[in-house]
C-alpha cells in the first residue's frame, strides 16, 4: 500500500491541472482500495460551502454542481470535527443528507476525512461501498494518510484554478501566495514577460564560416556590455547603492577570460555563434543549479538571463519588441534583478516572479527602489494572467488576479491611504522625532542589505544605526580586500560624517550566503553565523575592522557593532582583536604629532535570548546596545524567520518578546548603556511607540520609513505611549496585544498607518 500511496500522490503533486488530478485521484483511490465509490469535495471559503469536484462512483452530471453547506451532511460534519467518519450505514446517521443528484441510493457504508492545510480545511475525501461495514483500520489510515499528503498539493493548484474561475466569476476572489519580497501594495495591469527568444529553444547548428560568427557574437556582447552601462547609469540616478554591484557579475561574464572566451572555442569548433552560446551557458546552468547552497543556486538563473540578453542582440534585426504598457505590474517566470533594473523607470508598479526568494537579487533591489515584489509564487500561467488587472500585496506576498470590485475599492483605499500619508509625513522630514510634550528619540537609518545606501535621499536621520556589511560580500567571487572595503566604508562614513554610523561586523550564515563560502548546515540560524564565524576565522574579522578604522581615520564617526553575541567570551575575544587591530593600524599610519587614530565606540547586538541574562556584565565591556528584534523574536519564539510554515508564529508582539524588550531596556537604563533597536518592529508604528515608551534611546529602520515613524512620534504624548504599553503589557496572547494596540492607534488617529496584521 505505502507503494501506491507514494505513486498516487506523485502523480497528483505532478498534474499540473487540477481537475484532471482530481480526477485521476479518486479511480485510484477507488482501485487501490477495492471500494465502490470515492469522491472529492472542495471548499468554497467564500461562499461557505463545499462543491464536488471529482467522483468516481457517483453521478457524472453533479460535478460542480452539487453542493453542501459547511455543516450540512455528512461532508460538512467531516469538516466541522476535522477528523475522519467512519459509518456503516450512512443513511441512518442524523447527519446524512439526501441529495438525489448524485445518485448514492446504493451505497451504505461511508468512510469520509478532511484535506487540511495549515489548519485550513480544503475539502473532504469520501468513500462509499455498498456493503454496509465499518472500514478497516488500515483502510482509514490510508486514506488519512493519503488526504494530508495531497493537502499541499491541492493548496497550490487552488492559485493556478483560481485564476481560471475568477476570470468568469467577479464574486470569488482568492490570493495567490508567495514569498514578500519587498513592501507596499500596487495595482496595475499585468506585463507578463514572455520572452520571445530562450537559448533553450535555440537548436544546436555546426558552420564554416566561423569569422563571421566570431563577429556576431563579438558585436552581441558589445551591445550586451552597453545594455548593462546603460542600465546602471539609470539605475544609479534613483539609488546610490551597492546593489548595483549586481551588474559587476555579469560584466566581468562578459569578458574575454570567462563567458566570452569559451563560446569563442566553441565558435572555433565549428558552432554557430547561437549554439555556442547555448553549450556554454548549459554547461555554467548546469553546474549552478546543482549546488546546494542556496545563493548560489539563483546565480544559475542570472546566467540564464545574460545567455538569453546575449541571443537577443545576436537576433535583435528580426524581433518584435513587446510594448510596455505605461503602468504595470512586472510578471515572469524569473525576474531577475536585470529585468528589474531595466523597467523600474518604464511605469514598473509592482514584481511578481515565479521562482526566487528573499534572498534574490531582484527582491533586493526592489527594496532598494521601494517597488513591492512578491517572490517564488508557482504555478501561473504566464500566458493567461497577461494584461490582466492584479493587485500585489508586498506585506503579505499576497497577488490577487483579476480582482472584483469590492477588493479593487480596498485596495484602492489602501494605496490612497499609502499615498496621502507619504505626503503628509513629508511636512515632518528634517524635523526631530519628539512627542508633543518633549520626549525625544533618535531615528537613525538601516543600510546596506534591504533599503539600500540611500545618503543622498534620506533627511532628517540621525545617523545609521545599521550599517549592514554582508552585500560588498556578498557580490563578490571572493573576500573584498583591505583596500576595496576601506574605499566602500569610507564613502559611507564621509556621507554621514558629523553623524553617528554603526557598522556591524560581517554577519553571514542563517540565510545569508558568501558565494564562494559555502556553509551547509541542517539548522543554519542555529548554527556557524555571524560572530561565531568571524572569530573562528579572525583573518577575516581583522582586515573588516582594520577597513573599518583606515576608513574612519580621519572622519571619527565609526562605531562597531557585534552581531549574534550569545556569551561574554565572544565579547572579550572580538574587543581583543579589535585592539590588535587598532594598535597595528596606528602603527602603520604614523600620524603626525598629537593625532592618533579615532578608537570607535564598540557595541553588541543583542538578539540571542542568553545575553539579555548577562547585560550587567556586557555593560562593563561595551559602549551600546542594539537590540536586533527580527532574530531576538526569531530565538526567543523558536520560530525560523524564514520558515514559510511557521511564519504565523513569528511576531515580535508576541507578549514574551516584548517583556524582553521591556526587560532590555530597564537593564541597559539600570548599567547606564545606550540602547536602540535596529530590527523591523522599529519601522512600524506600534512598535515605534512601545520602545519611545520602554525608554529606548535610539531606533534604526530602512529609509522608507523615517518620515512616517517621525511623524508617529510627534503626535503622540509620551505619557500616552506609556499609558499604552503599560496596558500592552498585560495581555496574555500575541492577537490580544495586536487588537489592543490597533485600537489604540485608531484612538489616536493614526489607524492609516496600520498595515492588515501589522
Ligand atoms: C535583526 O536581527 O533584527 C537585525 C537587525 O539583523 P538582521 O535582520 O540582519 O539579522
Ligand atoms: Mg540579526
Amino acid at each position: 500500500m505505502l507503494t501506491s500511496l507514494r505513486k498516487i500522490v506523485l502523480e497528483f503533486s505532478q498534474d499540473s491541472a487540477l481537475d484532471s488530478a482530481l480526477t485521476r485521484i479518486v479511480t485510484q483511490i477507488k482501485t487501490v482500495m477495492r471500494t465502490d465509490c470515492c469522491s472529492i469535495y472542495l471548499a468554497d471559503h467564500q461562499k461557505q460551502h463545499f462543491i464536488l469536484m471529482a467522483t468516481d462512483g457517483l453521478a457524472q452530471e453533479s460535478l460542480g454542481q452539487t453542493t453542501l453547506g459547511f455543516s450540512e451532511g455528512l461532508i460538512g460534519l467531516v469538516a466541522q470535527r476535522e477528523e475522519p467518519l467512519n459509518i456503516a450505514n450512512a443513511r441512518q446517521h442524523p447527519h446524512f443528507v439526501h441529495a438525489p443528484a448524485v445518485k448514492e441510493d446504493k451505497f451504505n457504508a461511508f468512510l469520509g476525512t478532511p484535506i487540511i492545510h495549515q489548519r485550513k480545511v480544503l475539502g473532504v475525501i469520501s468513500i462509499q461501498q455498498e456493503q454496509a461495514r465499518y472500514f478497516t483500520e488500515t483502510e482509514e489510515a490510508f486514506i488519512v494518510t493519503l488526504a494530508a499528503q495531497i493537502a499541499t498539493a491541492i493548496a497550490s493548484a487552488e492559485a493556478t484554478d483560481i485564476l481560471t474561475k475568477q476570470q468568469g466569476n467577479s464574486q470569488w476572489v482568492s490570493s495567490i501566495k508567495g514569498v514578500a519580497g519587498s513592501s507596499g501594495v500596487a495595482m496595475a495591469p499585468i506585463f507578463s514577460m514572455q520572452p520571445n527568444i530562450e537559448l533553450r529553444s535555440v537548436s544546436l547548428k555546426q558552420t564554416h564560416d566561423v569569422v563571421h560568427e566570431q563577429q556576431r557574437f563579438l558585436k552581441a556582447v558589445k551591445s550586451t556590455r552597453a545594455d548593462f552601462e546603460r542600465m546602471t547609469k539609470e539605475l544609479a540616478r534613483s539609488i546610490a547603492d551597492n546593489s548595483l554591484d549586481i551588474f559587476d557579475m555579469y560584466k566581468q561574464l562578459l569578458d574575454n577570460a570567462n563567458l566570452g572566451k569559451e563560446v569563442s572555442e566553441k565558435i572555433a569548433q565549428g558552432w554557430t555563434a547561437e549554439s555556442a552560446l547555448r553549450l556554454v551557458i548549459d554547461g555554467y546552468v548546469v553546474q549552478f543549479e546543482g549546488l546546494d547552497d542556496d545563493y548560489l543556486r539563483e546565480r544559475a538563473s542570472d546566467i540564464k538571463d545574460l545567455g538569453n540578453r546575449i541571443l537577443y542582440n545576436l537576433k535583435v534585426l528580426n524581433t518584435t519588441v513587446q510594448a510596455v504598457p505605461e503602468s504595470f505590474i512586472l510578471v515572469a517566470e524569473d525576474v531577475t534583478a536585470a529585468l528589474v533594473a531595466e523597467y523600474q523607470h518604464l511605469g514598473l508598479k509592482g514584481i511578481v516572479s515565479l521562482q526566487g526568494s528573499n534572498n534574490s537579487h531582484a527582491a533586493i533591489l526592489a527594496r532598494a527602489l521601494a517597488i513591492p515584489a512578491v517572490m517564488g509564487v508557482n504555478r501561473i500561467p504566464l500566458e493567461k494572467v497577461d494584461q490582466s488587472m492584479c493587485i500585489i500585496d508586498g506585506y503579505t506576498g499576497e497577488l490577487f488576479v483579476a480582482p472584483n470590485d469590492a477588493l479593487i475599492r480596498e485596495y484602492e483605499h489602501l494605496i490612497a491611504e499609502e499615498t496621502a500619508l507619504t505626503a503628509k509625513v513629508k511636512e515632518v522630514e528634517g524635523l526631530p522625532a519628539e512627542t508633543p510634550d518633549g520626549k525625544t528619540i533618535a531615528v537613525l537609518l538601516n543600510a546596506g542589505l534591504s533599503s539600500g545606501f540611500e545618503h543622498t535621499k534620506t533627511t532628517g536621520v540621525d545617523g545609521i544605526g545599521l550599517y549592514r556589511t554582508e552585500i560588498p560580500f556578498m557580490n563578490k567571487s571572493c573576500f573584498p580586500s583591505e583596500v576595496e572595503q576601506t574605499v566602500l566604508y569610507q564613502q559611507v562614513l564621509q556621507a554621514f560624517s558629523g553623524q553617528v554610523v554603526t557598522m556591524r561586523t560581517l554577519d553571514v550564515g542563517g540565510d545569508k550566503a558568501l558565494p564562494y563560502f559555502p556553509i551547509i548546515e541542517d539548522n543554519p540560524f542555529l548554527g556557524w553565523r555571524g560572530i561565531r564565524i568571524t572569530l573562528d576565522h579572525p583573518e577575516i574579522f581583522l582586515l573588516q575592522v582594520r577597513a573599518m578604522l583606515r576608513a574612519n581615520a580621519n572622519i571619527g564617526n565609526l562605531e562597531i557593532m557585534l552581531p549574534m553575541i550569545s556569551s561574554i567570551v565572544e565579547v572579550d575575544e572580538a574587543i581583543r582583536l579589535i585592539n590588535q587591530a587598532y594598535y597595528e593600524l596606528s602603527a602603520e599610519l604614523e600620524f603626525e604629532q598629537g593625532k592618533s587614530l579615532p578608537k570607535p565606540k564598540i557595541g553588541i547586538m543583542i538578539e540571542v535570548p542568553s545575553v539579555i541574562f548577562q547585560l550587567g556584565e556586557l555593560a562593563q565591556k561595551v559602549d551600546f546596545f542594539s537590540v536586533g528584534s527580527n532574530d531576538l523574536t526569531q530565538y526567543l519564539l523558536a520560530v525560523d524567520r524564514n520558515n514559510a510554515r511557521v511564519a504565523n508564529l513569528y511576531n515580535s508582539y508576541h507578549p514574551s518578546v516584548l517583556k524582553a524588550l521591556n526587560m532590555i531596556a530597564q537593564e541597559s537604563q539600570r548599567f547606564m548603556v545606550p540602547l536602540s533597536l535596529c530590527g523591523e518592529l522599529a519601522s512600524e508604528p506600534a512598535g515605534a511607540l512601545l520602545l519611545l515608551a520602554m525608554g529606548y534611546d535610539k531606533i534604526s529602520m530602512n529609509s522608507h520609513n523615517v518620515a512616517r515613524i517621525t511623524w508617529v512620534i510627534r503626535h503622540v504624548e509620551y505619557k500616552t505611549a506609556k499609558a499604552i504599553l503599560s496596558k500592552a503589557l498585560t495581555f496574555s496572547d500575541t492577537q490580544q496585544v495586536i487588537d489592543y494596540l490597533n485600537e489604540q492607534l485608531e484612538l489616536l488617529n493614526l489607524g492609516g498607518f496600520v498595515r492588515a496584521g501589522m
